[in-house]
């Protein structure tokens, strides 16, 4: 079996260890004899239908989100619509999430048209929301990250959140919502990167890739320990930065 990432804005947009996202992709498949090939995809760059069972589109500064955002509206856009219409999984992380929702207003400049993915829009606040994140999940479990954003997502009556924050901001440091789903398409705005720590998330993604050619078969587990170790380690830094805030879940499961 061979799987194709498309790793949207590679070389604009990879902040805060993001690329380790697309690394730790590549060793879980490695490990399951699943080759994986690699296609960044950057502004100007064509985007086909069918080209990719998977996208990862990390973190940037505003003004790599502009270039982005413009190069994603029209045709190129539209193919990613699609994709994700037909179940292609996405990762999208802090400036590639935010341009996945309606639009992204930054504090100085154009605002910035998104793809309306996710029905959520962002705004840009007045302070930047940085830590050590820890999520509740009711899809995935407990997911650690890093955070550092002054973007405030809110989420549209459709929206589902990915998760619950317990520790940290995420979405906008009010309604303790984190991320947002779709289909397979998941925003958030963890860093990290986010999949070493969250291999049930890596693997998530993987799973979607595989069956858009017909894999139905559960992923071989593998020895995760290393990856316990710094989940563990990642909660235990959260833990020491401010207190656990166990609030009851906002929104109805799904
Ligand atoms: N520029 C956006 C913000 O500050 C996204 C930053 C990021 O990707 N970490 O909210």
């Amino acid at each position: 079996m061979r799987l194709r990432i498309g790793w949207l804005y590679a070389r604009t947009m990879n902040i805060y260890g993001d690329r380790g996202n697309v690394l730790a992709l590549v060793e879980r498949c490695r490990r399951r004899g699943i080759e994986v090939e690699v296609r960044e995809i950057g502004v100007g760059e064509p985007l086909e239908p069918g080209c990719c069972d998977l996208f990862f589109w990390g973190g940037g500064q505003d003004r790599e989100q502009i270039a982005a955002a413009f190069d994603l509206q029209g045709a190129k856009g539209e193919v990613l619509r699609g994709e994700i219409e037909r179940g292609v999984p996405v990762l999208a992380v802090c400036g590639g999430y935010q341009l996945l929702g309606h639009f992204y207003r930054p504090h100085d400049g154009p605002e910035l048209p998104g793809l309306g993915i996710f029905d959520a829009w962002t705004v840009a606040g007045s302070r930047r929301m940085i830590g050590n994140v820890v999520v509740e999940s009711h899809e995935f479990g407990e997911l650690v990250g890093f955070e550092n954003h002054s973007g405030r997502t809110f989420l549209g009556p459709t929206a589902q959140p990915l998760g619950v924050v317990r520790i940290g901001y995420g979405n906008n440091g009010e309604d303790r919502t984190e991320g947002c789903r779709y289909r397979n398409a998941i925003g958030t705005y963890l860093h990290g990167p986010l999949l070493p720590k969250n291999p049930q998330l890596a693997d998530f993604l993987i799973a979607c890739a595989l069956r858009l050619h017909g894999w139905e078969e559960p992923l071989v587990p593998l020895d995760d320990e290393l990856a316990r170790l710094a989940h563990a380690e990642a909660v235990a830094r959260a833990r020491a930065q401010r207190r656990t805030v166990v609030l009851p879940l906002p929104f109805k499961r799904r």
